[in-house]
C-alpha cells in the first residue's frame, strides 16, 4: 500500500500525472499543479481507500484537499470508470466559465480507450490552465465589447515549429 513517504517521492521523481478531473477543479478554484504538488509534500493521508489504490491527502500548501492519483511506477494511470489500463494519445479538453468555453485540442496525454478520462504528465496541467486562462480572459473582453453578438466561435491553433 501507498504511504506517504512513498508518495513523496514518486511527486519528487516526477511519477505522477494529474487527471482530468483535477484540472476541472482546478481551473475553478484557482489553484495548480504546483499546488497539488506542494500540498502532497507538505500534507499527510486523512483516508484510504484499498480497493481503488487511491488515498485523499491534506496539506497546507492549498485551498483545499485534492485527489490525486499515483502510480506506484511508470505503467500507465488506469481509468478509475473502467479499471483499465489507459493508453498513450491525445485529448480534447473543454473549460467554460462565464457563459465563454474554452476549448483545447490534441493535447498529448494519457487517455481511456473508451474516451471518457485522461492524465496529464508533470507539468503539462500547469501550462494548460495558463493557456486556459489567458483563452478564457480574451472571450470575455469579446464579451464585453459586443455583448449584442449572439455566439462568436474562434479557434487557435499552435503548429509545430519545422
Ligand atoms: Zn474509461
Amino acid at each position: 500500500m501507498l504511504d506517504i513517504e512513498n508518495i513523496r517521492q514518486l511527486v519528487e521523481n516526477k511519477r505522477y500525472q494529474v487527471k482530468l478531473h483535477a484540472l476541472q477543479h482546478a481551473l475553478k478554484e484557482g489553484f495548480g499543479e504546483k499546488d497539488i504538488v506542494a500540498a502532497i509534500l507538505s500534507g499527510r493521508i486523512i483516508e484510504t481507500y484499498q480497493e481503488r489504490q487511491r488515498v485523499l491527502i491534506c496539506g497546507q500548501a492549498t485551498t483545499e484537499t485534492q485527489e490525486m492519483n499515483i502510480e506506484p511506477d511508470l505503467k500507465p494511470p488506469f481509468c478509475s470508470e473502467h479499471h483499465i489500463p489507459m493508453v498513450w494519445g491525445e485529448t480534447d479538453f473543454t473549460y467554460a466559465e462565464d457563459g465563454v468555453e474554452v476549448v483545447v485540442r490534441h493535447i498529448p496525454a494519457w487517455v481511456c480507450p473508451h474516451g471518457d478520462d485522461a492524465a496529464f504528465p508533470p507539468g503539462v496541467t500547469d501550462e494548460l490552465i495558463e493557456t486556459i486562462r489567458e483563452l478564457i480572459a480574451v472571450a470575455k473582453r469579446t464579451q464585453a465589447q459586443r455583448p449584442s453578438l449572439s455566439q462568436q466561435e474562434y479557434l487557435v491553433k499552435v503548429m509545430a515549429l519545422p
